[in-house]
């Protein structure tokens, strides 16, 4: 094959403001550079090799894990983001390796059950500081990994971490160090952090119409309302006459991911272009993200955002299903922190260490660090164990 080399396929430099290694701000504890790989691939196989990796098999965003095997989990939503992320940080000469490794562990902190466990946690955590997931996340790479004769978590970069964090509250960004700074200073995260964050927005509201079609908690005559679906559905009705109603939802679905990725890349780019950033410094201090959708692109984004929420999240399956989850995530907590010596061995040990250092604060904390690494299953197992008389063990 004689085809002439494509820009996307060529190794081609990175851009001067992409995150490289040799920029990097290094990890937290030091350790000699790897073989064969870049500081970034090392971050991405540590978190591929960790266990709450594993655990995102088992957790759901909106629904719950066992309701139906062709859901997304967070796993694969996490592999949908990466795949996304990946896409655009090569069209756009940024590091790859660096938005695979924050979009594989974007999820890790996330509670049983999605953002309804969450809410319900950081309810639970309210007197002791609250519960933040892109906080947990961090947490989990941080510190709740147990793995290596070295240092305590993963020991990941700096850009990964900060790519982890996304946002959090000023209160405990003050508690970070060097990587809550960029939030009090107001400065900019990488690009290839910005990028990871739209390309988590871009999977989401994909597959969440992908998702509540297949439940038939939504329906495609009432997506057809939303511009950004009408028009690619439209398109593909009229070119493809009596083409089957699941392969329709899915060609559509596929464009509505692709044009607003190119979206992104187009107007990133332009953006780019303008500013002329010479390096990542450049990156960190502009006043504004230099990866954004256009305008009209962001309209189009909300309006299908308000749509999956008052219709898909809002949907009275979604909520009682959420409500349910609330319950076993209080009924956890409160059995736990009332009483550690219900927990098991390891998760007891952990909760008097935290104990010992910061007293009720820290009990709680612990018994949080162990209910959001539950898996769906095991929570409600769990909540069994606990409560329910019948239930052995
Ligand atoms: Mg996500």
């Amino acid at each position: 094959m004689n085809s002439p080399p494509s820009a996307l396929t060529a190794n081609l430099a990175l851009a001067p403001y992409a995150v490289t290694d040799a920029v990097s701000a290094g990890r937290r504890f030091d350790e000699p550079a790897p073989n064969y790989r870049s500081e970034f691939q090392r971050d991405r196989d540590r978190i591929i090799h960790s266990a709450a990796f594993r655990r995102l098999e088992y957790k759901t965003q909106v629904f719950v894990n066992h309701e139906g095997d062709l859901f997304r989990t967070r796993l694969t939503h996490s592999i949908e983001v990466a795949q996304i992320a990946r896409s655009i940080a090569r069209a756009l000469n940024l590091n790859e390796d660096l938005t695979e490794a924050v979009a594989l562990a974007h999820d890790l902190g996330h509670t049983p059950f999605g953002h309804a466990g969450q809410d319900a946690l950081n309810e639970c955590m309210k007197e002791y500081g609250g519960f933040e997931h892109n906080l947990q996340s961090l947490r989990v790479v941080d510190e709740l990994e147990e793995k290596y004769a070295d240092f305590p978590g993963l020991n990941l970069t700096f850009e990964t971490r900060e790519g982890i964090l996304k946002h959090c509250s000023r209160k405990n960004a003050a508690e970070l160090g060097a990587v809550g700074e960029r939030i009090l200073r107001k400065r900019q995260p990488s690009l290839e952090a910005q990028l990871t964050n739209l390309a988590d927005e871009i999977a989401y509201n994909s597959h969440d119409v992908d998702d509540g079609l297949r439940a038939g908690l939504i329906d495609v005559d009432q997506l057809t309302e939303i511009p950004l679906f009408r028009q690619q559905y439209d398109d593909v009705i009229k070119r493809y006459a009596g083409l089957s109603q699941r392969r329709v939802i899915h060609e559509v679905v596929r464009r509505l991911i692709n044009c607003q990725v190119v979206d992104l890349v187009q107007h990133s780019q332009s953006q780019l272009n303008r500013v002329r950033p010479q390096n990542l410094e450049d990156v960190r201090s502009s006043a504004q993200p230099l990866v954004s959708f256009s305008d009209e692109m962001r309209e189009r984004n909300l309006e299908l955002k308000r749509f999956l929420r008052d219709h898909l999240y809002r949907h009275y399956r979604v909520h009682r299903m959420s409500a349910k989850a609330a319950r076993v995530i209080q009924g956890l907590f409160n059995a736990f922190n009332n009483d550690p010596r219900l927990m098991p061995d390891e998760a007891r040990r952990k909760t008097a260490i935290l104990r010992d250092q910061s007293g009720d604060a820290g009990q709680a904390r612990a018994v949080a660090d162990y209910v959001a690494g539950m898996t769906d299953r095991y929570a409600i197992k769990e909540h069994a164990r606990v409560y329910n008389p019948g239930e052995l063990t």
